[in-house]
């Protein structure tokens, strides 16, 4: 134990566990299952270090507490309880792959979670083996960590483990561990799960816990659930207006996969857009395109409604008073998420000031891009750089109109052109995890072991905005038809 404790300090791991002391419904206690090789294979340094863990020390010796065979000193591991909407139907779930090791407190005294993703089988587990594939846990690292440079609101990735032992797909896998570090696990779910106890004193358990860990402010209001529904109503207005402005698309935004806090959490078959469409679907199993890029503000508020219905016992003691109160909060998110996401799109387009006919001038070149197929990412920087002219979009008269009536647009302001471009270039990447890259370097990595055009790649993604050469790979859209037949998986 005495050898456990030195190593804990040299570490810089500082458990605080809290969600623990919520009622026994809430999470099962449960050891990650131990493997037979781990070895960490990607390692995020500069994350480590502001967490302040010794990143030297975890990245050599630390295979074993980070694929769950070690337990650091603090830890007290469990596997939380949850239940969610999946594609539109109820089911009770759980963390089946997942075992929260505890909550870290950083040295700017931030409390986080510290998770393993595929650590073992847990009573939640349903049917799985609780496992996790190397290629999934890596594209989780990428995904999250572009986010994050992004300057989107997500849980981070701290490393990938291998475990040295194969898992079972539609062939054999080399098993992995993600260690995901979030601000909480806490989910849209975990209050439906809550709900769905009925027991009045467990939904109030678990709202007064997350009201004391993200949104203390509202602890004193009149009516604190109310308040926490309005606050998660804001973040998730905000959170899809940025994923919108980058062409994100979550692929699996099930209740069980938003989380409270506003963070961007599970990246499944999540993807990014390269052609606009508002219709674009990635993911295999979305044959409807409920997830759909274009109809993820409407998920987004049919999932607050689902919380609003878990919270409606703690709003008022009248029902129907209750349902009221919620309904006029629920209400106003579309015009929040619309306020969210026009006030950035005025910023992609460089426009500092407010005039009514901005909405019909975004509007109108979304309308050009997806009638010509336009790279979206790209399309928004080459306005940044001044070189919309050679985009072939410019070969379609509407969009040469467009140009114009967008220059005359930025005359009418205060600031000059040049200011337009330096704010275009904050919020326009060049830059994004593209589908073909990102499926180039998970290849490289699981199936020759080279990790170099994975690193090459997380390097790109962690100065999105940076200028970059236009024939640089990384800029390059796919294939013609690429698109057309890629298909993204759960997570599994
Ligand atoms: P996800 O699609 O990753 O959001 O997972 C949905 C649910 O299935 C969650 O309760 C997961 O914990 C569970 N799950 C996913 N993969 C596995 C697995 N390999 N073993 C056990 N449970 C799993
Ligand atoms: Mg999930």
């Amino acid at each position: 134990m005495v050898n456990v404790k030195k190593l804990d300090i040299q570490y810089g791991f500082n458990f605080d566990n809290s969600y623990l002391k919520l009622p026994p419904i809430f999470h099962q206690k449960q050891k990650p299952t131990t493997v037979s090789n781990p070895n960490i294979v990607l390692f995020n340094d500069v994350f480590a270090a502001s967490l302040g863990l010794n990143t030297d020390v975890v990245k050599k010796q630390g295979g074993q507490f980070l694929t769950g065979n070690l337990l650091m000193n603090g830890s007290e591991p469990i596997a939380q309880a949850y239940a969610g909407h999946q594609f539109g139907h109820f089911n009770i779930l759980g963390d089946g792959r997942a075992i929260l090791l505890g909550e870290h407190i950083t040295p700017n005294k931030q409390r986080v979670d510290i998770q393993l993703k595929g650590a073992g089988r847990t009573p939640y587990s349903r049917s799985g083996d609780g496992r996790a594939a190397l290629g999934p846990m890596l594209r989780e690292y990428i995904m999250s960590e572009a986010m994050h440079a992004l300057g989107i609101a997500t849980t981070r990735s701290l490393a990938v483990a291998t475990t040295g032992e194969p898992v079972y797909r539609e062939a054999p896998y080399p098993g992995a561990v993600l260690t995901r570090i979030a601000a909480s696990h806490i989910r849209v779910g975990t209050f439906q799960f809550a709900a769905a106890t009925q027991n009045q004193q467990q939904l109030q358990a678990l709202t007064d816990y997350t009201i004391h860990r993200h949104f203390p402010e509202v602890a004193n209001t009149d009516n604190p659930p109310l308040e926490l529904l309005k606050r998660v109503i804001d973040l998730q207005a905000l959170l899809i207006a940025k994923w919108m402005h980058v062409g994100f698309i979550h692929g699996v935004m099930n209740t069980d996969n938003m989380s409270i806090c506003g963070e961007t959490i599970d990246y499944g078959p999540c993807a990014f857009m390269n052609s606009y469409h508002p219709e674009t679907v990635f993911s295999s199993i979305d044959t409807n395109g409920r997830y759909s890029f274009g109809n993820q503000p409407n998920i987004a508020h049919w999932n607050l409604i689902r919380l609003a219905e878990s919270l409606l016992p703690l709003i008022h003691e009248s029902e129907e008073q209750s349902i009221a109160m919620v309904t006029a909060c629920l209400q106003e998110f579309p015009n929040q998420f619309f306020a969210y996401w026009l006030a950035d799109m005025r910023k992609k387009l460089g426009i500092f000031n407010q005039e009514d006919e901005d909405i019909k001038l975004a509007e109108d070149l979304l309308m050009h891009m997806q009638k010509n197929k336009s790279d979206f990412t790209n399309t928004f920087r080459a306005l940044a750089q001044k070189s919309a002219e050679s985009t072939a979009l410019y070969q379609d008269a509407g969009f040469k109109n467009w140009l114009t009536l967008w220059k005359a647009r930025l005359s009418r302001q205060n600031e000059t052109f040049a200011d337009s471009i330096v704010l275009m270039q904050s919020v326009n990447p060049a830059v994004i995890p593209r589908n073909h890259l990102v499926e180039e370097a998970l290849d490289a990595a699981v199936s020759n072991n080279d990790m170099s055009p994975l690193h090459k790649l997380l390097s790109v993604l962690s100065n999105p905005y940076a200028a970059l050469d236009h024939s640089s790979k990384y800029t390059q859209p796919p294939a013609l038809l690429f698109d057309e037949q890629y298909k993204t998986f759960c997570g599994t």
